[in-house]
Parts: structure tokens; sequence; C-alpha cells
């Protein structure tokens, strides 16, 4: 965790430094915006910026921001969905719940990207709504505000067993006491409570193009151009999951991926070649394998698109861009019919058993290149 102003925002964030210097910051914002494009890292800066007493806030270096950074300040308090603390009296939950949270705050004061979300079993359940209510009942410790942050905020579900809970939340949400800011994210929009969404303004956090963000991993990260713009691509400009994408080392599969599936949208027998010879000679089974699972989803996304459901789809702009490239090239042609898409994956099963035995990479493709190609014109076995 560091106080650097979170990347890509170069917009938005001298907007909230403006507004809050000035007084103007609403007190319960809703933070939404892509996944993983920053918008807690956003909302903990503004948390920082609120308490950091300095001349250009966050300063990063004095006791606030310090606090801030190791996620221990005590006027900062970051919620976010956790699993369901065992039953037991209201005071016990709330207990283990506080624990739960704290364990994962160190965490994240040591990888800033720790994922937080554990999956569906997860929420903002009762327990720690109460402490959130109580812990903003009390004056603030240390400085002039109490800041909460709350990631993924569409994880507090309607708990009919509490309604009253309920409605004092909200009501804190609409009437905050004047110490206290409220910072809401939320990748889901729709999925949040109407009435939590009415009383919050809404601060919408975009995505950096896929561009600028390929650059930056690139500069900063020292990643591969080439992987870079893949992964910066697939993940449709967010920051978070490209960084992840990077460290798993799928990256290269990614890259190698879109070369082959531009390749194959060309309509070009010559880029197809182009694109198979640019495998190495040997070591199938360690680059070409994943390479054909990662094409295999690039059709299905193709699929989705041309039975119209491209909001399906894991990459949409990969698919898009080649079927406009394409377009442009082969002159007005339309997404590939869905049984000709259908038709194509019998090579990529070929290609994978082949990938799998080691079998040489750039014959292996070429026959792959060729025969989803045949596939896709409507002429398998030509
Ligand atoms: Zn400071």
């Amino acid at each position: 965790m560091t106080l650097q102003a979170p990347w890509g925002h170069a917009r938005l964030l001298p907007l909230i430094t403006r507004a809050a210097q000035a007084g103007r910051l609403p007190q319960s914002v809703l933070l939404f915006g892509p996944e993983g494009v920053g918008k807690r890292s956003i909302a903990l800066w503004t948390a920082a910026q609120l308490q950091c007493r300095e001349p250009s806030p966050p300063c990063g270096q004095c006791r606030d921001c310090r606090l801030a950074v190791r996620m221990q300040h005590p006027d900062i308090h970051l919620h976010f969905p956790m699993p369901r603390p065992k039953s037991g009296t209201p005071q016990k939950m709330q207990e283990a719940s506080e624990a739960m949270r704290r364990e994962r705050l160190d965490l994240l004061a040591k990888d800033s990207l720790t994922p937080l979300d554990e999956g569906a079993a997860t929420g903002i359940y009762l327990s720690a709504i109460r402490n959130i209510r109580a812990a903003a009942s009390k004056r603030p410790v240390m400085g002039e505000f109490t800041v909460f942050v709350i990631d993924r905020a569409e994880a507090m579900v309607p708990q009919a067993a509490s309604q009253q809970a309920a409605n004092a939340f909200l009501k804190l949400l609409e009437e905050p006491p004047d110490f206290v800011y409220i910072l809401l994210t939320s990748s889901r929009q729709a999925a949040l409570l109407p009435t939590i969404r009415s009383r919050t303004a809404p601060l919408h956090v975009p995505a950096p193009a896929a561009e600028q963000l390929a650059e930056h991993l690139v500069e900063a990260h020292g990643a591969d151009p080439a992987v870079a713009q893949a992964a910066a691509r697939q993940c449709g400009g967010a920051l978070g999951p490209a960084l992840r994408l990077l460290e798993s080392g799928d990256g290269d599969a990614a890259a190698t991926a879109d070369r082959l599936f531009g390749a194959l949208m060309s309509g070009s027998f010559s880029a197809r070649q182009r694109a198979a010879a640019e495998f190495s000679s040997r070591g199938a089974r360690a680059t070409l394998g994943p390479a054909v699972e990662e094409l295999r989803t690039r059709m299905r996304d193709l699929l989705c698109s041309a039975v119209g459901t491209p909001e399906l789809a894991f990459s949409p702009k990969t698919v898009e861009s080649a079927l406009s490239g394409g377009r442009e090239r082969v002159g007005g042609e339309e997404t590939p019919d869905p049984d000709a898409i259908l038709a194509t994956f019998p090579a990529l099963d070929v290609a994978a058993e082949a990938a799998n035995h080691n079998l040489n990479p750039q014959s292996t493709t070429a026959v792959l290149l060729r025969d989803m190609s045949r596939a896709l014109s409507g002429k398998p076995g030509a």
C-alpha cells in the first residue's frame, strides 16, 4: 500500500482534491466503474487526503499518512465482503467480524492487490454494519473526520432479520454526522440496493484506455510490449486484472492467442503462415498448449458475439477489433455464422492434443489455422 496517486485517473483525482479542500466533497459517495480500475485505491487515497493536514495532502510523510499506508489509521475504516461470522450473541459476532477484518487489513497493507473477495459466500453482514454504526457514533480519534470506505458495497444484502439495523445504516448514509464521510465502491451498480443508491452521490471511475494501460505496464512494470498490449486489451484497461494476468504468466499465452486470432480473422493466408512461423520449433507443450486454450476462449467470445450476446464475452474488445479489422480487409463481411464458428472447435481439440504430445508447434499451428479458416469459411475439409 502506498499513498501515490492511483494510476490512470489524472482527470478524476484533481476533481476530488478540489472538492475535498473546498469542503464540498459530498459525505456519502458511491464510486462506480469497471472491476479492477482502482476504485478502492481512489477511496483510500481520498480518505488519507481527508486525514492529512499538510499543505498538499496526502503528503505520505506525516503520522496520519503513515498510519493510513499501514491500514492502521484509527479514523479510516475499510470494510469489504467477508465470510459470515459464526452465530452467537450480536456482541460476539461483531467482535468476530472485527477480528476477521483486522486480519485482512494486515494482508492488504503488505500487498494492495490482495484480492479481498473470497467468492459468493461472503457479504457485508449485519455485524459489520453494527460496527460501522458504532464507530460513526463516536468522535474521530486523531483528527477531524472519520472516513468509512465500503468496498463492493453491493454485498450489503437486505437483512430481513434486522430491518432496524438496516434502517439505521440508511439514516447514517442520508444524514451522516458532520465529521463522517462514507465512500462506497461498486462495479455492479445495478446490484446495489436502490435505497443505498438514492442516498449517495455517484462518482464514475472510468477505465483508462487500453493503449495507455499497455504503456504503463511496459514502463512501470517492465512488461514485454506485446504481452502488455494483449493483457491491457483483454482487461479493458483495468490495471488490477492486467497485473494479475502478467503475474500469472498467462499474459504470454494471451498475447500469442491474440496474434493467432488476428491472423485467423484477417482471412489472409500469409498472415496465418507468419503467425505459425513465430513459434520456436520446440517446446510445444509449454508454449502452444496454453495459447490454444486462450484461442479457444477467443472463439467462444466470437460465438457470443455471433449469437447476439457479446456481453458474455471474456475479452469483447479483442473480438471487436479483430472483427472490424477483418471487415476492413475482407470488405463488409459480418460476424461469421455461429455454425461455422462451432465447426472450428474440433481443430482446436486436435491442436491441444498435438501440443500435449509435444509435436512441432510451427506445423501444428499452420494446420490449426488452416483448418479453422476452412471451417469459418464454411468449407471444412476442402
Ligand atoms: Zn500527510
